[in-house]
């Protein structure tokens, strides 16, 4: 596997919706590749955080994903605030990396 089928697999297996020999090939990859391995962390990271507020997010089209945080970020309480500006700055993260190598 490489790096270009190996960000195509991370969140398909951070969703779990990837087959078991799947992830072995993906985790393979990560064990020799830092990248990806950050990567796989990164959106790991992200995807708990969603979760904390209330939204999963990982598997929306981008333009939904931006609808969402929007939302999150115009009805944001005390709570949230700390835990969206994460998100926000870890989306806009991960965003940048996904679209580098295209
Ligand atoms: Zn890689």
């Amino acid at each position: 596997m490489d790096c270009h089928e190996a960000k195509n697999y991370i969140s398909l297996y951070i969703d779990e919706e990837i087959a078991d020999s799947m992830a072995d090939q993906l985790l393979q990859h990560t064990e020799e590749c830092a990248a990806c391995r950050q990567l796989l962390l990164d959106m790991d990271y992200l995807s708990r955080l969603l979760e904390v507020a209330g939204q999963n997010i990982t598997a929306a089209p981008d333009g939904f994903k931006d609808s969402i945080i929007q939302e999150l970020g115009q009805n944001k309480g005390p709570l949230l605030e700390p835990i969206l500006k994460i998100i926000q700055d870890g989306y806009k993260h991960l965003k940048s990396r996904f679209s580098r190598q295209d």
